[in-house]
């Protein structure tokens, strides 16, 4: 089957956190893995790829919690580039590649979390241009639900869906992109014709604000 998209681009952000009995980050939750990777939709394959840690700012340290969740040690994200000029450095490798073009791409999130909730809450509280292309998004789990009228809730009821082994660990975001890329491959073998699902355009009330932030 043929894609209307040519190229998806695979993202999955981690970012500081603490356990949730100790509620959310103060002042702001921030990123510290910023991984993409782009498919071809021809064959799947994959092309290129951006892998950036991210020093945050607000709070420097990271939470021991953190680390046992995401495998990030703080030695990697110390003296790395902050949100911003990582931003930026990804704006040029989008750029670089002259295959890409307005309409013929679209980033594939495992959730709504990364593009609506993480993303533009950080930009928002440092004064961030977020790029138009980041401003709307795939969520492969509703992508998987239109498809087949089932509703996952995860990454790993995907995985076990489609037969697929975990690889790497999970919460680690270059690996998670690996495993979403998986399973984004078996949805559109199945023959799933990719569109945008999700939009970070409309404003969010509140309610709105923490029944996406769940998704
Ligand atoms: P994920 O892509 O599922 O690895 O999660 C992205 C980010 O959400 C993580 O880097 C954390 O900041 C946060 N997160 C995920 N799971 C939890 C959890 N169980 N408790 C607290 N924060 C979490
Ligand atoms: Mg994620
Ligand atoms: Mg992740």
């Amino acid at each position: 089957m043929s894609q209307s998209l040519e190229y998806l681009l695979v993202l999955d952000f981690e970012a500081t956190c603490q356990e949730n009995s100790k509620g959310p980050m103060q002042p702001v939750q921030e990123i510290i893995e910023f991984p993409v990777v782009q498919l071809r939709t021809s064959d799947w394959a994959e092309i290129r790829r951006f892998h950036q840690y991210v020093r945050p700012i607000e709070c420097p340290k990271l939470t021991s919690f953190c680390t046992s969740l995401t495998g990030i040690i703080q030695e990697m994200v110390d003296g790395q580039p902050t949100l911003s000029a990582v931003l930026e450095d990804f704006d040029a490798w989008m750029k670089e590649d002259s295959r890409l073009k307005t309409g013929n791409f679209a980033f594939v999130t495992c959730g709504d979390w990364d593009l609506k909730v993480a993303l533009p809450n950080e930009a928002k509280f440092k004064n961030i241009q977020i790029p138009e292309y980041m401003k709307q998004w795939i969520n492969v789990k509703k992508a998987y639900a239109a498809h087949t009228n089932h509703f996952a809730r995860g990454m790993p009821e995907l995985l076990k869906i489609y037969n697929l082994k975990l690889q790497g660990r999970h919460h680690s975001g270059i690996d998670d992109v690996a495993n979403i890329c998986e399973i984004v491959r078996c949805l559109g073998k199945d023959g799933h014709n990719y569109r945008i699902t999700g939009s970070s355009d409309q404003p969010t009330t509140t309610r709105r604000f923490f029944r996406e932030a769940r998704k």
